[in-house]
């Protein structure tokens, strides 16, 4: 932390005005109303006996500090980390582990996690186990001699399953194991896994972080010393970086967290109140609505329920039918943009997975995923409605 952020006591202030008032938000030397964009490798030694606080910009930058000191104030952990995209946080995160360790993963973990799991880490000799993580049950009974950490993904993609992160964090920390949270969905806004004892937090920061389809990154934040300094050493020891460019884009981006997701929020749940009242429409998931099977353990760890919903449409013919019909949604992969993104996951980010494995975990073929972004909600549900329209 900065002594700006210090002596304006940030950790008081609430969610929204720490957005604006994050301790960087005013370069120091020229009063500038932005951090500026320290476009630079290196770093010149005026007094060799006294190196500068930064020597080359792979161990550290000013603009990229910035928003590392950002996520961290976000987030209530000691210390951020940016890189490159989300899986660069990721597998960074996980070079944590060696040769012979192992990991519980929950089974419906982003696709992109569960490949780098299985076909590289897997090769590393670091093995996984996917359990269901809405069963604890499941999660304890998957704890072997050699197993070092416990990731979470909630809610998870794209059927917005819960997991209870107290309780499976209150478990981990009996068996000395580190706890990971893939906090994606909710962001910091709806909810703040380190306050419930989580050790490391990931975000792909190219969804509702920087939310506008414009900047891939990711971040990682430290609940403690110890794993901000062991992250530290992989962040600058693999490379993995986020240029100054792609920082100041998406600082910029952050500071309209709250007003996003607020106004995506109350779009979403009207959609998915739209969606559940349908003949024509076999199954919604948002953990607003009051039956989803998760909802009560969401509202204990989050204060909102996000801007996505899953919906299925009854067959994949008829998914693709309103794939090619609607007119506003960008018909895509990734979410959390100001516009309105519509995927296909059985086509896009499920399509690695085996039909049978899909199907058991409600990934059908008819299953559309809306991330609403900021359109005025009866233009999307009035484009919608056109979709579904059987020709
Ligand atoms: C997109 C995504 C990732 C991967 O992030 P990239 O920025 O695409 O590398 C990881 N986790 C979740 C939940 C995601 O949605």
């Amino acid at each position: 932390m900065t002594d700006q952020q210090s002596s304006k006591n940030m950790k008081n202030l609430n969610f929204a005005t720490r957005l604006l008032h994050f301790g960087s938000e005013i370069d120091r030397t020229t009063g500038a109303s932005s951090v500026p964009i320290y476009q630079a490798s290196t770093f010149h030694h005026e007094d060799i006996f006294n190196p500068p606080q930064y020597d080359y910009s792979r161990s550290g930058n000013p603009t990229r500090q910035a928003l590392e000191d950002y996520i961290a104030l976000l987030e209530g952990g000691v210390r951020g980390f940016a890189y490159s995209s989300g899986m660069a946080a990721i597998s960074s995160t996980f070079m944590m582990l060696s040769a012979g360790d192992h990991m519980i993963v929950t089974e419906d973990v982003y696709g992109g996690t569960y490949r780098l799991l299985t076909s590289i880490l897997s090769r590393l000799g670091i093995e996984s186990t996917f359990v269901d993580m809405t069963d604890l049950e499941q999660v304890k009974n998957a704890l072997k001699s050699n197993t070092k950490a416990v990731y979470m993904e909630t809610p998870s993609n794209p059927t917005l399953k819960i997991t209870d992160v107290a309780a499976v964090t209150y478990w981990a920390k009996e068996h000395n194991l580190i706890t990971m949270l893939d906090n994606t969905f909710m962001t910091p806004y709806y909810q703040r896994p380190i306050e419930l004892g989580v050790d490391i937090i990931l975000h792909s920061a190219t969804k509702f972080l920087s939310g506008h389809s414009d900047v891939l990154a990711g971040l990682a934040v430290a609940r403690t010393d110890d794993i901000a300094n062991q992250l530290k050493q992989l962040q600058n020891g693999l490379g993995t970086v986020l240029g100054p460019q792609d920082s100041w884009l998406l600082i910029r981006g952050m500071k309209t967290l709250e007003a996003r997701m607020k106004q995506s929020e109350i779009s979403a749940g009207k959609l998915a109140t739209w969606l559940s009242e349908r003949k024509d429409i076999t199954n919604v998931f948002y953990p607003g609505l009051s039956d989803h099977p998760g909802r009560e353990i969401h509202e204990k760890q989050s204060t909102g329920y996000g801007a996505i919903v899953s919906f299925d449409v009854g067959s994949g013919e008829r998914a693709k039918k309103v794939l090619n019909k609607v007119q506003l949604p960008l018909v895509a992969v990734s979410l959390g943009a100001v516009e309105s993104i519509l995927s296909y996951p059985a086509m896009m980010s499920h399509a690695a997975m085996p039909l049978e494995v899909r199907s058991e975990r409600g990934i059908t073929d008819g299953l559309l995923r809306f991330s609403v972004g900021l359109e005025h909600i009866d233009d999307l549900l009035n484009d919608l409605e056109q979709a579904l329209q059987e020709d």
